[in-house]
């Protein structure tokens, strides 16, 4: 194969169908060259990503919960099996439930809070640590944040607090497996209506919001994702670990949105 990704093997993990960040990532990946495996979450997406995985080359799918140690086990040792060693691997995986992504944030379970805690935080952390005696020097790590880790967002409540708590997983997984050249990054990506964030209350607000504001004055498309986890994964980024890299448009530097519409 050529290109940026040539001679690199590694996992994604979190294609649900084809609107998924993770599938935008795996295009381009494969795009330049990278032989990739899917872990997908139960056998009821089996089917919704097999003629994905079909399209790009992907011959090795592994179902995989990730709040099932054994599931994530199994995973790894098939990878093992399969290549022996790996070169990158995505996460693109967060969980919370519906009900709790809307209103006030003060209303948190202490079970939904436990429970988004290890979907969406704990699980990079646990794959990272399987991952680790496969990963070959100059290995590259990536997840998926949103910018409710940082500020306020309406509706993001838990999740807001998991992403922060993800952005700073990254950070300590970066310093563990510096000394190995093993990188760990994060795309803070904007607003795109996927299933997952369809879970969230008020999603459309929310876009065209980031849409008005943004300097680019649109939102981000997973192809655009795609690319930005192409950079952090390939080596053009061999001298960037910890980061979170915003992929927004960027409508994380606006302080204070003025309505064209509204000024005129
Ligand atoms: P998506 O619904 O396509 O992907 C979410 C994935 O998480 C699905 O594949 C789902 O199967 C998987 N998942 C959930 N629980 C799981 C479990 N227990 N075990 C294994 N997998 C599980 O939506 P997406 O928007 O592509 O989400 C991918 C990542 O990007 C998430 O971390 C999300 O928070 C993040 N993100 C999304 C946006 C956005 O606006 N869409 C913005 C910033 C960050």
């Amino acid at each position: 194969a050529q290109g940026l990704m040539a001679g690199k093997k590694g996992l994604i993990m979190g294609v649900a169908n084809n609107r998924s960040i993770a599938w935008g990532i795996a295009k381009a990946l494969a795009d330049q060259g990278a032989e990739i495996a899917f872990s997908y979450q139960g056998e009821a997406l089996k089917k919704r990503v097999e003629p994905l995985a079909a399209e790009i080359g992907v011959t090795t799918l592994v179902e995989c919960d990730v709040s099932n140690d054994a599931a994530m086990d199994e995973t790894f040792r098939v990878l093992k099996e399969k290549w022996g060693t790996m070169d990158f691997l995505v996460h693109a995986i967060g969980f919370s439930n519906k009900e709790e992504l809307e209103g006030r944030y003060i209303n948190t379970s202490a079970e939904n809070f436990a429970l988004t805690m290890n979907i969406s935080v704990y699980s990079f952390t646990a794959v990272a640590k399987r991952a680790e005696a496969m990963l070959n020097p100059g290995s590259s790590l990536l997840t998926l944040t949103y910018y409710g880790a940082e500020k306020y967002v309406p509706n993001y409540n838990v999740m807001g607090v998991a992403k922060a708590a993800l952005e700073a997983s990254v950070r300590y997984l970066a310093h563990d497996l510096g000394p190995q050249n093993i990188r760990v990054n994060a795309i803070s990506a904007g607003a795109i209506k996927t299933l997952a964030a369809s879970g969230i209350s008020g999603l459309r607000t929310m876009l065209h919001f980031q849409e008005k504001a943004a300097p680019l004055k649109r939102n981000v498309t997973q192809e655009e994702v795609g690319s930005a986890a192409l950079y952090l994964l390939s080596d053009l980024a061999s001298g960037v670990t910890g980061q979170v890299q915003y992929v927004d448009c960027g409508f994380n530097i606006i302080g204070m949105h003025v309505d064209d519409e509204a000024a005129a």
